[in-house]
């Protein structure tokens, strides 16, 4: 329960919404709380051991292959088209916090861009070897500032604390400079429709959940504009259905997706078929879901660029700068 826990974005009240929800990797159970005014999703207890959480298979080879490699092409083109046309030619900068197995800066580095990473998980800083230039956290790039472009690809869900990293990448950019953010989508249909059976929550290795609002809040707080938002991935959008689905049928949770990026079994050989015979019958159902759900703005990912401010750049990081949702809607892609 929420104790005397509040909202690590605005410091509201938190309520439960999914009191009970299972940790697909371990016999444990967590809660997630929804903060009352921005409405940002906790998942309680945060773990003491979160590494633990990881049981040291989140990243794996088979998961980085050639769907990887797509993966990172893709969020390269979206990088340029959304946040790269009005960097010069000759200095194109990127961080990418949590960078995992490394793909995406290898694909922007061959977009002629200066790349660096953070990434905490030992078993990725493994697979990275040691061509990238990789480090513990933002701060540690701030030799190199003004960065142009910062990036979170689905790992702002997995900070302790998103409000402190949101914040570091606001000093390493310069005025001006993009912030890109892929986070799991709350607000989408996938969570209304399977609520706390829905793949995307990933308790406890997910200690946040946001919906458009609460990052767009999170965000102007620490002195962003929100200039685009994406509700589309391909590696994410069909999953997220088929797997919700699957969840809320049979068990174990998540096998189907474990044995597609090799993760080792939970549960019987049986149980596996079971997963693998239905998922073949709710593929197609999944597919139009996850289509009409992208098209309509509740799809199962948000992805967004948000602008740093030359009007308050000046400011510290955290200053008022409005919160809640801007006043101009910002564009959709
Ligand atoms: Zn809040």
């Amino acid at each position: 329960m929420a104790e005397e826990r509040s909202c690590a974005s605005c410091g509201g009240s938190l309520t439960p919404k999914f009191p009970f929800v299972r940790d697909a990797q371990a016999d444990d159970a967590y809660a997630v709380l929804v903060c009352a005014d921005c409405g940002l999703g906790h998942t309680d207890p945060i773990p003491e051991d979160i590494p633990a959480a990881y049981g040291g298979v989140y990243y794996s080879e088979q998961r980085h292959g050639i769907t990887g490699r797509i993966r990172a092409w893709l969020r390269a083109r979206w990088v340029e088209r959304h946040a790269g046309e009005n960097v010069g030619r000759n200095a194109r900068s990127i961080v990418d916090a949590g960078c995992g197995t490394g793909e995406f800066l290898r694909e922007m580095e061959g977009r002629g861009w200066t790349v660096g990473g953070t990434e905490l998980e030992h078993r990725a800083r493994q697979l990275l070897g040691t061509t990238l230039d990789v480090r513990a956290d933002l701060e540690q790039f701030a030799e190199r500032a003004p960065i142009d472009v910062v990036s979170m690809w689905h790992s702002l869900e997995h900070t302790a604390d998103p409000k402190t990293q949101v914040e570091a990448a606001f000093r390493l950019l310069r005025p001006g400079g993009r912030l890109v953010v892929a986070v799991p989508n709350h607000g989408g249909w996938e969570v209304k429709l399977f609520g706390r059976h829905a793949f995307q929550l990933d308790v406890p290795r997910h200690l946040y959940h946001f919906d458009c609002v609460s990052l767009e809040r999170l965000l102007s707080d620490a002195g962003f504009t929100l200039e685009v938002v994406g509700y589309q991935e391909l590696e994410y959008d069909v999953m997220c259905w088929l797997q919700s689905a699957l969840n809320a049928s049979v068990s174990p949770p998540n096998a189907l997706f474990n044995w597609i990026i090799g993760r080792p079994l939970h549960g019987t050989r049986g149980q596996l078929v079971a997963s693998l015979v239905l998922g073949g019958v709710l593929l197609l159902p999944a597919f139009v879901a996850a289509l009409v759900s992208v098209l309509v703005h509740r799809g199962s990912v948000l992805k967004v660029v948000a602008r740093k401010s030359a009007a308050v750049c000046e400011a510290a990081p955290g200053a008022p700068s409005g919160g809640g949702p801007s006043p101009g809607a910002p564009g959709h892609s």
